[in-house]
């Protein structure tokens, strides 16, 4: 039985060309860019071009990207590397209910080390309050992180507005987690505006595990990782030459291919959005309608728990995501879809199907023929009241 991927956001299958491009890194090209020699020479030009291709995509100078090993590095990086690198100027940061965990728990580490943090909620559609924002600055903020866009419900929050009242009201620097949105929508940093940016190649066709901060000059950081000189001091550990050009490559793919790619994704999702609304009763889409990722569709069946709809898709070879976690023994809904303001046992009931540059009509179709006799037979089951 093929499978039927509509996982996306967790990560995305390696493009053949992004492979072709990584392949001599892993092979014969196995030099260490730190080395004279002609076969370490070789592995810095190739970082050196996939850092110009980086900085390009994103609107940069090339000085102003450090390769890391994902986003969750990036995250932790921006937030401890400038929390304590200004901590000389204030103690207060800014953030949202509804971050990756690679923010939240960075920010819960900030808290016992002495920072203060305010976590703006977010209406019923996802989105943060630049009004709110504003309201909450304060002579010692120090930093603001804001999501570009939401992995659970597909937000895309209106990042150019934040960063305008936080460098209007403040002296705080603004970073946002741009993994979900990279290759997806605009991220050139220039129009953003923001100064710090994290970005994952594993989201866009890329290879696991690499990923950049990209860092506005005179942005006060402190790095995280010590040891040799590497990334001008920012970031220590051999670089991961085959990793970096998968990257750059993977970027390049997205922006050649981006308008092409977006009016695909959007039209398979669109076809999600309405097909599984129009077909069970009792659905709810959650996120935005319209300010939302374009290959991302999201929703709350009423009286479903979202993990045995998993293990059901799952038996008919669908690969799909809840939000939901289950820790120490019991099911914890998504912090998001609480955040948005649904109670604890709607919450439960949250699907998330993202598509890709290699899903096709059939693979919807699919999903609109299945879903409703799943949901229809786990609510006769009723593990959880429909009320
Ligand atoms: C996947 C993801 C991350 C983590 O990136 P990794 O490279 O997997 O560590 C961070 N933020 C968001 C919004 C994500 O979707």
């Amino acid at each position: 039985m093929p499978m039927v991927y509509l996982d996306h956001s967790a990560t995305t299958p390696l493009d053949p060309e992004v492979l072709q491009a990584m392949m001599p890194y892993l092979t014969e090209e196995f030099g260490n860019a730190s080395s004279v020699y002609g076969l370490g020479q070789r592995a810095r030009q190739a970082i050196d071009e996939a850092r110009d291709e980086v900085a390009a995509f994103y609107g940069v100078e090339a000085r102003e990207v450090i390769f890391t090993s994902g986003g969750t590095e990036g995250d932790n990086f921006a937030l401890r590397g400038v929390a304590y690198r200004n901590a000389d100027r204030g103690r207060h940061v800014i953030t949202s209910t509804i971050e990756h965990d690679a923010v939240l728990r960075t920010v819960e580490s900030l808290e016992r080390d002495g920072f203060e943090v305010t976590r703006l909620r977010v209406d019923r559609l996802g989105l943060v309050d630049p009004d709110a924002l504003q309201a909450a600055l304060r002579p010692d903020t120090v930093l603001v992180s804001i999501m570009h866009a939401n992995n659970e419900v597909g937000t895309i929050e209106p990042i150019a507005d934040l960063v305008a009242v936080t460098h209007e009201h403040s002296d705080a620097y603004f970073h946002t987690d741009a993994v979900q949105s990279t290759g997806k929508i605009a991220t050139r940093m220039d129009e953003l505006g923001v100064d710090l940016l994290s970005m994952s190649a594993h989201k866009l066709h890329g290879p696991k595990g690499v990923g950049c901060l990209v860092v506005r000059s005179g942005v006060r950081i402190e790095p995280l990782m010590l040891g040799g000189g590497h990334e001008r001091n920012r970031r220590a550990g051999t670089e991961n030459v085959a990793g970096i050009v998968g990257l750059a490559k993977a970027v390049s793919i997205a922006h050649r291919d981006m308008a092409e790619n977006v009016g695909h994704l959007t039209s398979l999702r669109d076809r999600l959005l309405e097909g599984v609304r129009d077909r069970i009763p009792a659905t709810e889409i959650t996120g935005h309608p319209t300010k939302r990722l374009p290959h991302h569709a999201s929703f709350l069946f009423q009286g479903v728990e979202g993990e045995s709809l998993l293990l059901q898709l799952d038996m008919d070879g669908i690969a799909a995501s809840s939000g939901s976690a289950c820790t120490s023994g019991s099911l914890e809904p998504s912090h998001v879809i609480l955040a948005l303001g649904y109670p604890r046992e709607r919450a439960l009931g949250s699907l998330r199907l993202s598509v890709g540059k290699d899903n096709v009509d059939t693979d919807v179709d699919l999903v609109l023929e299945r879903l409703p006799d799943m949901v229809a037979r786990l609510r006769a089951m009723a593990p959880i009241s429909a009320a």
